[in-house]
Parts: C-alpha cells; sequence; structure tokens
C-alpha cells in the first residue's frame, strides 16, 4: 500500500510535512527502533480514546456546540488492540490513555485488560478529569491500569465551575480519594497554570496534595484551546509558581531526574516531604528528550502536541492494510517529527485541533 495515508491539516501556506520519506517496502518495517531523524527513540504512545467530555474546560473545548466525531469514525477497541500490538513490535512499552474524557467511553476496563496482555507494553496510565472516577477506581485498577494523572485546576467549586463551564467538583474528589484507596501505584494531580485564575489556588492545592500525599505539578497553559484565545500573558510561569510556594513552604530542591522524557521537572520540599512538579512547555520546551507518539480518537498518528499533518492509521486499519503497513506508516510519522514545537518562534502555526480533539 503506498503512498502511506498522510493528512495536512495546515489552514495556512506553510508547508507540513506532506513529503513521505521513501518507505522501502523490502525492509522489515519492525526492525530496529522507532527512531527519528534527531536521535529521539519512541517508546511511548498516548491513545486517545474519545474526543467527548463530561466538562469544558475553556483551555481545552468550546463552551457549547461541540463538534464531536461521529461515533461510527471513532477507533473501535478492536481496532485501538491492533495499533497497539504493531506499536508495540517496533518498540513501544508504555500507553496513557487519555481523550477527550477516557471514563465516558464504554466498556474502557475491558480495553485496558486486552491491551495489558500485548506482549512489550508494561506500563498503562491515564490522565482523567476524575468525574466518574469513584465508580470506575476499582475495576480499571484491577484491569492493569498502574498510574493516574488526575487534572484538578482549583479546590473550590466556583473556580473549579468557571474554568469548566460545568458543576460536579464534588464528585472530582470523592474520585480522587476512591482512587487513593484502591491503591494505584502513582497518582499525580496536574493544575494548568493560567495566569489570573490559578494564582490563588496554588497554596490550597500545596497544601492538599502535601496533607493528602499525592504529587501535584503545574502544567503551563499552552495554546490549544478550542476558542483560539490563547496568550502568551495568560500563561503563568512554573518559576513563578515555585517561588510562590517557597514563600510558603520554604525551599524547594531538584530531584535526580529519574526518567529523561519525562516532560516536568520535580522539586522536593527541604522542610518534610512532598513532591511539586512543573511541565514547562512553553517557557522551558522539552522537545529534545521527546519520546512519544499519540493516536487520536479517530485513528489519526501524530508525532506532536503541535503537529500539523497527520499519518492516517485508520484507513489502513479498515482497509486492506498489513501490520507492515501499519509499521511503516508510524516509522514514518515519527521520520518526519520536527525538532520542536516552535511555540515561541515567529513560523509558529496553532494546529486546527484543539486539546480535546487531539489527547493531552
Ligand atoms: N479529560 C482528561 C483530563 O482533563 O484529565 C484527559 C484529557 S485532557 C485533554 C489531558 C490534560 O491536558 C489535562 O491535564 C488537561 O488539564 C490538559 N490540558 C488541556 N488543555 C490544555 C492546555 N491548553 N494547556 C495545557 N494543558 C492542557
Ligand atoms: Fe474535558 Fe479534559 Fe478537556 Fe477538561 S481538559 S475539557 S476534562 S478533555
Amino acid at each position: 500500500m503506498n503512498p502511506l495515508p498522510i493528512v495536512n491539516l495546515s489552514t495556512s501556506t506553510q508547508p507540513a510535512a506532506q513529503t513521505l520519506c521513501s518507505t522501502n517496502k523490502s525492509h522489515d518495517p519492525f526492525a530496529g527502533p522507532l527512531v527519528d531523524s534527531f536521535g529521539r527513540v519512541h517508546t511511548d504512545l498516548r491513545i486517545s480514546v474519545t474526543d467527548r467530555c463530561n466538562i469544558r474546560c475553556f483551555y481545552c473545548m468550546p463552551a457549547e456546540n461541540v463538534q464531536f466525531r461521529p461515533r461510527s469514525e471513532i477507533l473501535t477497541f478492536e481496532e485501538l488492540t491492533r495499533f497497539v500490538r504493531v506499536a508495540a513490535r517496533l518498540g513501544v512499552n508504555k500507553l496513557r490513555l487519555t481523550g477527550g474524557e477516557p471514563l465516558v467511553r464504554r466498556g474502557l476496563a475491558r480495553f485496558v485488560e486486552q491491551v495489558a496482555q500485548v506482549p512489550g507494553i508494561d506500563d498503562i496510565a491515564l490522565t482523567t478529569n476524575a468525574i466518574l472516577l469513584a465508580e470506575q477506581a476499582a475495576e480499571l485498577k484491577a484491569a492493569g491500569v498502574r498510574r493516574l494523572n488526575i487534572s484538578l485546576d482549583a479546590l473550590n467549586a466556583a473556580t473549579f465551575e468557571r474554568i469548566s463551564r460545568r458543576t460536579g467538583f464534588e464528585k472530582i474528589l470523592d474520585g480522587i480519594f476512591a482512587a487513593q484507596r484502591v491503591e494505584f501505584e502513582k497518582i499525580k494531580l496536574n493544575t494548568v497554570a493560567i495566569r489570573g485564575i490559578t494564582e490563588p489556588e496554588i497554596i490550597p492545592l500545596g497544601k492538599f496534595a502535601l496533607e493528602h500525599g499525592f504529587e501535584l505539578r503545574f502544567i503551563e497553559f499552552m495554546p490549544l484551546d478550542a476558542e483560539g484565545n490563547w496568550d502568551n500573558d495568560q500563561v503563568l510561569r512554573g518559576a513563578e509558581i515555585r517561588e510562590l510556594l517557597e514563600r510558603e513552604f520554604g525551599p524547594l530542591e531538584p530531584l535526580p531526574v529519574e526518567n529523561p522524557h519525562q516532560p516536568a521537572t520535580d522539586y522536593r520540599f527541604v522542610r518534610g516531604s512532598g513532591v511539586i512538579g512543573f511541565i514547562n512547555p512553553v517557557t522551558q520546551p522539552f522537545c529534545s528528550d521527546c519520546n512519544r507518539l499519540r493516536l487520536t480518537a479517530e485513528g489519526q498518528i501524530r508525532n506532536c502536541l503541535f503537529s500539523i499533518a497527520e499519518w492516517d492509521a485508520r484507513q489502513l486499519l479498515r482497509g486492506t492494510g498489513s501490520d507492515e503497513d501499519l509499521a511503516r506508516l508510524i516509522r514514518d510519522c515519527v521520520t518526519n517529527k520536527k525538532a520542536g514545537h516552535g511555540i515561541n518562534s515567529e513560523e509558529f502555526l496553532k494546529p486546527s485541533r484543539a486539546m480535546y480533539q487531539i489527547g493531552g
């Protein structure tokens, strides 16, 4: 099957990665690591299982009238599992399930069970807003989810509602504590850092995380909101948050880097325990260590959150594409990965997709 299917999402005249590297059909597509042209080996796959969500965070989705993909376009769990098998043969060993809100997709735990059995997959993590977590935590843990990232932007209902434009704050706390009771290997709380909103939440969130033994991470607001309102001035920089935390809790010292591919820089409090991480994609891009690949809910492979081009896996999965064709497509996507997202460069183009349509 040649040429490999690629979709250029650019709405501008900037040339995207339209030229496919010539893929040699006689070459075994499964031979060798999944390495890009900058030497980054890709072992981490983020799968969006749905573009649907039960809330409407302003930094991610429109408030109303969201155009969701028709269900027929969303990959089935069988298609996703096949994709994971192929990716695992290419060296992917870590999966993160995301969305949209992954817990709104029915049967998620059964899917986790399926992919947990794929040879080579040794870590499955999930990112969730926790609204449905109290009901699902135990079955997800039993199915094979080892680690959770839970989004928690505020510790009061009013700020949560301002951000998410929906109610449900109490359910999030219920979900967090339910997850703690079933003892996932790790639970991290993620806060999107937005100037003018997050400042009063920083100390309460720090106290909450310390008191309950969670790691807390602040993620700089990225230009992936659906309404196109992102502005550099709204990015509350990790360095500023660190300063505020140190004023309240005393000095923070950097922790040794456990995994060079982790996007967060982690610190611990010198006085007492507790880990706080900063993911600073805007002020301190970490692209040079990126080992991530993404699959959107409707089967498009992306090599970056900010990618303009996509590689169409669904066409292969639903057509006559072989596993070798799929492996070539994945390799091609990785080969064409750029050095960095370039958010701070003049040529930066915001992708036409918002975060919920990619999978964060
Ligand atoms: N619905 C789940 C959740 O919110 O945890 C999973 C999907 S969500 C798109 C994944 C992560 O992306 C969340 O931690 C969310 O806060 C983060 N996120 C969404 N839009 C963002 C943006 N514009 N900048 C930074 N982080 C963002
Ligand atoms: Fe939904 Fe997560 Fe996006 Fe918020 S960040 S709207 S919870 S997908």
